[in-house]
């Protein structure tokens, strides 16, 4: 399994593009719709999958999915009306005022998995960050040599997501890493919403947020 990580504008979110035998998934086109659409324009995309709704993770949604038509567009049945309301989706504070045209293909709920390329992409739901944030877990196997992690922006690399915007909840983006995250195999390997790679063992190691939960 390949992973592309783009990052995007306006505000530096990563976008990832998986790929495996000329199958692909976008998780979070968040602008530069573009560059993403060229990355990704030789593979068979499946799904667009969303961490969360917030402007800078789903501003290059529209493009994308009219690129990739036939890729199915998921996002938690927690956000899902936040694609259609630029305030909830904060795109109106920054001036975009964003709304999703198309239709969401799947509502994401915690423990269901998506078939991807003979493996499978499993959904945790980890409210905090935002009440719908969502992990995308992938075990390691005979294609995929690592288990993967895709935390959006519930967990960074020595950090965490903000919990001070509209619907965000700081005791809950603990309960969500701890309970959902840190009981994952150490040697995960996290590719979060911004910023560098990290893994489960080195955030439960020295991310000062978690300190009081370190093994
Ligand atoms: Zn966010």
């Amino acid at each position: 399994m390949e992973i592309r990580k783009i990052q995007v504008a306006p505000i530096g979110a990563n976008c990832y593009i998986v790929s495996e035998a000329g199958a692909a998934f976008i998780i979070d086109p968040g602008g530069d719709a573009e560059k993403i659409i060229k990355a990704a324009e030789n593979f068979d995309v499946r799904y667009i999958l969303l961490t969360h709704t917030h402007f800078d993770h789903i501003g290059g949604l529209n493009d994308v999915k009219k690129a990739f038509p036939e890729a199915k567009t998921a996002v938690s049945t927690f956000e899902h009306d936040w694609l259609y309301s630029p305030q909830l989706n904060f795109s109106e504070e920054f001036g975009f005022t964003f709304v999703f045209k198309g239709k969401a293909d799947i509502k994401l709920e915690d423990g269901m998995t998506l078939d991807f390329a003979g493996t499978k992409i499993k959904v945790l739901h980890t409210p905090g960050h935002t009440p719908g944030s969502t992990c995308f877990y992938i075990e390691k196997s005979d294609i995929c040599e690592n288990h993967l992690l895709f935390s959006g922006d519930t967990l960074f690399r020595s950090s965490i997501g903000r919990t001070d915007f509209p619907g965000g909840d700081g005791r809950k983006i603990i309960e969500s890493i701890k309970n959902k995250l840190l009981s994952l195999p150490d040697e995960t390997v996290v590719y979060p919403g911004h910023d560098e790679n990290t893994s489960i063992a080195l955030e439960k190691k020295f991310n000062p947020f978690l300190k009081m939960y370190r093994a």
